[in-house]
């Protein structure tokens, strides 16, 4: 079965990619780029979900209705913050979407936040539409804290100052074996390959 992967965001379909292949999933990952690219969508539902579902929708329709699409909408979730920049954590530091100068301004609205008070947690939202129109809708969280300064250089966005539960080291510093095993998106990836795998029997 082949799957096209409605992000323009290379490190997340390399995620996905790396945990289907982990999994041994018959499924291959393909991504919106093969297929000419994300349509433009204005990501301002509000939720995770909503977002996904318009990013699903518009690959789906640019695509004819003929594949299958999964959407992932992301972001970090920080208590200080009040839950925030959550939904907004792509555009954080302004409308441009510069991963770097989110990154930047999260560490400086930080700053002052001592330890104890520096939870944080990653949330992934997966939106498959099948070629008949058919949803289905997958969630996974990664708690947390915030590391004091940036470490590490792996990953990507927000990876170098979160600091997953039983953990000492960023996700930046952990890399892809850890992270594909307890993240945000792996736990969203499990419930992915639960309701997949019977499709695959068919
Ligand atoms: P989206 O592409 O609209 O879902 O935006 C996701 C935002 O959350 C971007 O700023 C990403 O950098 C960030 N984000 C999502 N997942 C991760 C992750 O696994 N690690 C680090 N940052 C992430």
């Amino acid at each position: 079965m082949r799957i096209v992967l409605a992000s323009g965001n290379a490190h997340k379909v390399a995620e996905l990619q790396g945990m289907a292949a982990a999994a041994g999933l018959g499924v291959e990952f393909a991504s919106a780029k093969a297929f000419g690219g994300m349509p433009p969508v204005v990501e301002d539902t509000g939720t995770f979900e909503g977002n996904a579902r318009k990013k699903a929708r518009a690959l789906w329709e640019k695509l004819g209705g003929r594949e299958w699409v999964l959407a992932d909408d992301s972001g970090i979730c920080v208590d200080a913050l009040n839950g925030g920049p959550a939904v907004e954590s792509a555009y954080f530091a302004g409308p441009q979407g510069d991963p770097a100068a989110n990154l930047q301004k999260l560490i400086a609205v930080m700053q002052e936040v001592p330890e104890g008070r520096r939870g944080a947690r990653f949330v992934c939202v997966l939106l498959l539409v099948s070629p008949s129109g058919e949803e289905a809708l997958f969630s996974g969280d990664c708690g947390g804290r915030l590391a004091l300064a940036p470490r590490g250089g792996k990953g990507f966005g927000y990876d170098p100052l979160l600091i997953p539960d039983g953990f000492d080291q960023t996700f930046a510093e952990l890399g892809d074996d850890v992270k594909n095993r307890i993240s945000h998106r792996a736990g969203a990836f499990a419930q992915f390959t639960q309701w997949i795998r019977p499709h695959l029997a068919r």
